[in-house]
């Protein structure tokens, strides 16, 4: 590893942590150029050496240095999917236009990943703005899809994830699906097209009953369909993951042996 990729995944890491600053403040509703950062529990002013991302939450176990309460593992996480993405894009994007449009898109994503893990909320400025870059930047050349099939990955993510939820809703009378998730996804739709929003959603799925069925069974819950917890998270997951698998991942899922 040579020291620009080091470089390159400490930016990244770093602004991963603006990014996890930024969604909490929009959650809080403070703005983002007032003040330090402060512990979210007893409001301390988090020194400038307990802010080196990912580390900093290790060498702590995860607790506030003042009042020892927990910091969630969102922060890492999203510090650590920032520097994975960075270093990715950084690595394989054919030029700065390309990779300005992949990390903004990136950003807004990881943004939608804390808002969504910590207070089920995915916050529809975040999802307009990632469907117009997406938009643009397709019909620029700077995404590997053509505008037409950007619109068609959002109208089919969209399409389908209303469906579900729609279906649950006047059928079961029950909320399977918050209403942001069907925008959630025809943002991601926008950036990778028909199938990429197909493959996605599979992945993503099958990340859910995964965790749904060991959550439950943790907790000892007997009824599956009334536990509740955020798919957003999953979605941005499976997003990062296809775009870095896309080739090998398209193969596998349209390639397989037909019955
Ligand atoms: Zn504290």
């Amino acid at each position: 590893m040579n020291a620009a990729v080091v470089a390159v995944a400490f930016i990244s890491a770093c602004w991963g942590s603006f990014l996890n600053c930024l969604a909490y403040r929009l959650l809080e509703g403070t703005s983002v150029l007032k003040g330090r950062s402060r512990c979210p529990e007893c409001k301390t002013e988090i020194k400038p050496y307990d802010l080196i991302p990912i580390l900093s939450w290790i060498m702590l176990r995860g607790r506030c240095r003042s009042c020892k309460k927990s910091i969630s593992w969102i922060y890492p996480v999203v510090e650590l999917l920032a520097a994975i993405m960075g270093i990715f894009l950084w690595c394989t994007t054919p030029s700065n236009f390309s990779f300005a449009a992949y990390a903004s898109l990136a950003s807004l994503l990881l943004i939608h990943f804390h808002t969504d893990a910590r207070d089920m909320v995915l916050l529809r400025p975040i999802t307009l703005a990632t469907i117009i870059i997406a938009f643009a930047t397709a019909s620029m050349n700077w995404l590997p899809i053509s505008i037409i099939s950007s619109f068609l990955g959002a109208l089919l993510g969209f399409g389908i994830l209303w469906s579900v939820r729609m279906f649950y809703l006047k059928v079961r009378n029950c909320e399977a699906l918050g209403d942001g998730d069907p925008e959630l996804l025809a943002s991601i739709g926008a950036i990778v097209g028909p199938f990429g929003c197909m493959g996605i959603l599979f992945i993503s799925s099958l990340f859910a009953s995964a965790f749904g069925i060991t959550y439950a069974l943790i907790k000892s819950k007997k009824n599956l369909l009334k536990l509740k917890f955020a798919y957003g998270p999953f979605l941005v997951l499976s997003t990062f993951i296809w775009i870095i698998w896309q080739k090998t991942l398209m193969h596998f899922l349209y390639h397989l042996p037909q019955f």
